[in-house]
């Protein structure tokens, strides 16, 4: 039996799944999740299938030290023996660079996520960190990064390719990669068993942070962000397509440095910028029913974001099967989905309104509708765990 503890880690926030694998079938042991990694006092939760869950405080300096703490939790429960009893911890990683798919966390490993961080600075920092970590209190663990760019390798060359100077892209890998990629290929899985005919399907991935994927055949074939998770579809705090050319006179203006205006793009803009109220869709929704002029129009903005790449994605697919709403915007806000779709009659899309109100899994347009659309959980974990095992097996 394998046992694979899988980490998805952000800025302070720690979240696993340990899997434990029986030939072709896998079942979650223990989950857990801790906020506010290098406070004073984190928060930790950790819920076991048995429905028992597990809540302290304590003090957690970085990601390697809430993987000890959770480790020593699921050892005192009984979960895990000792360090033998785990096959492999697997990442969530986001920039690999040059290197995708599911690959050993060593030295080369380490130096390419290293050389690509200034494309993923919020991110690769933080797994770095945490595998050089883990590396010096567990010698003997083996460790595998999943790559968020991999499910899109598959994407033409034609589509990844910026209109830039040839020798950017040959000498410094300015190309489009794309993020999000465990959660479009586990929607892309999902619909192929829930919906076998759909060869075309765009997965609207919709959260803290937000991508769309165009799907054929199983395989991705265009998303919407690009050498970073800054482009595309705008985020919560995050700008999304934005034209290089204005940052010469918002500095100039404000008399911001570049790392200061780009933290602004990064962190304050979105959603957040936009509404000036929330970088929460739910806050922001609740201002513009009150009359907010600049909410109503984040709102607006956002939907309107999210059918222009639907456009541009049917017209590379020649058509739409299946249209997939999932994240926390895309699974819970019935609101979005129905403000998105109902410019998409011209697909023969048509969203059911009392289906769309639903808060489960499952189909949201008519019976009649000549594309399904869904609503879906994503699970990235799993995809995560699943390529892992595969790793592992090869
Ligand atoms: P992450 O990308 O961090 O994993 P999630 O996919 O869980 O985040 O999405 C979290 C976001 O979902 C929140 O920031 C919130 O804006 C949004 N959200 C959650 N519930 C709703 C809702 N009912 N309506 C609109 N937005 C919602």
């Amino acid at each position: 039996m394998d046992k694979i503890f899988i980490m998805n880690l952000g800025t302070t926030s720690f979240k696993f799944k340990f899997y434990a694998f029986s030939g072709a079938c896998s079942e979650v042991l223990a989950s857990g999740e801790l906020e506010s990694v290098g406070a004073d006092s984190s928060r930790c939760e950790i819920s076991y299938p048995d429905g028992r869950v597990i809540a302290g405080e304590a003090a957690i300096a970085d990601h390697g030290a809430a993987f000890s703490h959770c480790f020593s939790i699921l050892q005192r429960d009984g979960i895990i023996r000792d360090l033998s009893d785990v096959t492999a911890v697997g990442y969530k990683a986001v920039h690999g660079g040059n290197l995708s798919g599911t690959c050993l966390v060593d030295d080369a490993l380490i130096r390419e996520m290293e050389r690509v961080t200034p494309l993923a600075p919020a991110h690769n920092p933080i797994y770095l960190s945490a595998m050089k970590d883990i590396r010096k209190r567990y010698p003997q663990l083996l460790q595998v990064a999943r790559f968020e760019t991999s499910f899109h390798g598959t994407i033409p060359e034609k589509r990844v390719t910026y209109g830039v100077p040839y020798q950017w892209k040959e000498e410094l890998g300015i190309r489009r990669y794309g993020f999000h990629g465990s959660s479009h290929q586990y929607i892309a899985q999902t619909v192929a068993k829930l919906q076998p005919g759909a060869r075309r399907i765009i997965s609207c991935h919709l959260g803290g942070s937000s991508s769309i994927c165009a799907v054929l055949d199983g395989k991705s074939v265009a998303t919407t962000m690009g050498a970073t998770v800054q482009s595309g579809l705008f985020n919560n705090n995050r700008v999304g397509d934005f034209e290089p050319f204005c940052l010469k006179p918002i500095m100039e203006h404000y008399g911001y440095t570049l790392d200061e205006t780009l933290a602004i793009l990064s962190k304050k803009s979105g959603l957040l910028g936009l509404s000036g109220v929330s970088n929460d869709l739910r806050l922001v929704l609740e201002a513009a029913d009150a009359g907010n002029r600049q909410a109503k129009l984040a709102f607006d903005t956002f939907c309107d974001n999210i059918l222009g790449y639907i456009g541009m994605y049917a017209a590379y697919l020649n058509g739409l099967d299946a249209l997939v709403f999932t994240g926390g915007i895309g699974t819970n806000s019935d609101i979005l989905r129905q403000k998105v779709c109902e410019n998409l009659g011209y697909l023969g899309l048509e969203l059911d309104p009392v289906k769309n109100a639903r808060r489960d899994d499952g189909i949201v347009s008519t019976d009649a509708s000549k594309v399904t659309v869904w609503r879906l959980k994503t699970d990235e974990e799993s995809v995560v765990a699943g390529c892992v095992r595969e790793f592992l097996k090869q």
